[in-house]
């Protein structure tokens, strides 16, 4: 190590003590994300146990014009955490902590670093729930769910990330602490600020502990596999079981015919509930806390629509075996790697132009070169899809741009997003101006300059 490297790390070691620091060498062993197999490039990585440990750090860093990436549980896809080997990486897993919850403001504490399943585990021993559900819950931080605004599974009943925060506390690139805990559901009183912490990527601030809503634990769920003869009727289907089922419908998961085989033939592990040569499958959730009746009225609302013509046949779930079974296949995204390396989308658009753009962006990707599978599924009821384009894995990067100039660019006609729930990161930067118009983005940089003046937090992110 260079002298320049030794007073970095004794400065930063002064600070958050000797095993809170890893040097260079010691967090390149470290991985750069969940899903990849390169090792973390940065000038060190800093583990603070304290909000005040952070806010010195980051004095430090403002002082001596020191770029950082602020990381989580590293589960993104986006890119958003990639660190240059000029960067210091902030790391939140010494600060985990659930630091209350209370059952009767139905709010929980908790220190950023977190990870997603044990607050949901500790909400439900209290016959509480938070709702915020994804794939990734074991690893991911909810201080990352914020900062990226996550969406996940729930979304058409709970909202995204950004409606489940009452309140944060940040820390700002100078170093200011903000406290913002607020724990109140209604509170008016002037802007408020948590909003541009959360979904703004570790690039106005650091969030180190939330303020989180609680709802009441659901007790019963009831699911079904719903096939359909056309597009036409997903929406009309959505909108029927919404209206009968009063507000408990939980989940709406759509898949393509293709996905639909993909994960129920082998070598997939998934057994088929329908015949598998519908073109259009859904999978719908509702929770709620009378067995009973929650059975009854679900089963009557499908009955109605099977009658209305509104689902071509159903499968219900009879058991919870039956509904892990039902949510394993919606999961089963890997099975797309049989084919080869996937270039993953996640773009959100209206409903009535849905089935147009699949079409029409199916089309153009089979005019590329080469044999493309090309899988679609995501959550419909939040106008959310994903699109797997499948490439031979040595031609991935040259094709890349291509799929996506084919993907982004059909979004564009309607002001289609993007980014539905990834966020920007670097991958969707050079698309942004489809989702958003030159005015919002000089607004983005107006409040970046003010926040962050220096650009020190997450450089080159987003735009
Ligand atoms: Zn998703």
């Amino acid at each position: 190590m260079n002298s320049s490297e030794t007073t970095l790390i004794g400065n930063l070691r002064a600070i958050v003590g000797i095993d809170g620091v890893l040097d260079e060498t010691e967090t390149a062993g470290r991985s750069a994300g969940v899903w990849r197999p390169d090792g973390l490039k940065a000038r060190a990585l800093v583990r603070p146990r304290t909000t005040g440990q952070l806010a010195a750090v980051m004095r430090y860093c403002h002082t001596h014009d020191q770029t950082v990436v602020t990381h989580g549980g590293l589960t993104g896809l986006v890119h958003g955490a990639d660190t240059r080997p000029e960067d210091i990486v902030i790391s939140l897993e010494r600060m985990r902590a659930i630091e209350r919850i209370d059952p009767i403001q139905r709010i929980a504490q908790v220190e950023a670093g977190a990870t997603l399943q044990s607050i949901q585990e500790a909400a439900e021993a209290l016959d509480l729930c938070f709702p915020l559900d994804l794939g990734a819950r074991g690893s991911a931080s909810i201080g990352g769910n914020a900062a990226t605004n996550a969406g996940g599974n729930r979304v058409i009943r709970y909202g995204m990330a950004r409606d489940m925060v009452l309140g944060v506390e940040v820390v700002l690139a100078d170093g200011t602490i903000i406290p913002a805990l607020n724990q109140l559901i209604k509170n008016n009183a002037g802007y408020d600020l948590k909003h541009l912490f959360i979904g703004s990527e570790g690039t106005l601030g650091i969030i180190t502990r939330l303020v989180l809503r609680l709802r009441e634990r659901p007790t019963t769920t009831n699911m079904a596999f719903a096939a359909f003869d056309n597009f036409e009727q997903i929406p009309q289907f959505l909108k029927h079981m919404d209206r009968a089922l009063g507000g408990s419908l939980s989940a709406f998961e759509v898949m393509w015919q293709d996905f639909y085989q993909l994960v129920t033939r082998p070598p997939a592990k998934g057994q088929p509930p329908l015949a598998q040569n519908y073109p259009f499958y859904a999978l719908l959730e509702s929770q709620g806390a009378d067995r009973e009746f929650d059975t009854l009225r679900f089963n009557n609302a499908l009955e109605t629509a099977f009658e209305g013509e509104l689902i071509a046949d159903a499968a219900v779930a009879q058991s919870d075996a039956d509904c892990q079974a039902f949510w394993a296949l919606r999961d089963d995204v890997e099975q797309v790697m049989q084919f080869g390396r996937p270039v993953i989308f996640d773009i959100s658009l209206p409903l009535g132009e849905m089935e147009s753009y699949a079409t029409r962006v199916s089309q153009q990707l089979r005019e590329l070169p080469g044999e493309m599978p090309v899988f679609i599924f995501g959550h419909l009821g939040d106008g959310n899809l994903h699109l797997a384009v499948v490439t031979p894995p040595a031609e991935n990067a040259a094709l890349r741009p291509k799929i996506e100039a084919v993907v982004y660019g059909g979004l564009a006609a309607f002001r289609g997003s993007v980014s539905a729930e990834h966020g920007v990161g670097l991958e969707k930067k050079p698309w942004l101006s489809i989702s958003r118009s030159a005015e919002e983005i000089a607004l983005m940089r107006t409040v970046k300059n003010a926040l962050d003046p220096k650009g020190l937090l997450n450089p080159g992110k987003i735009f």
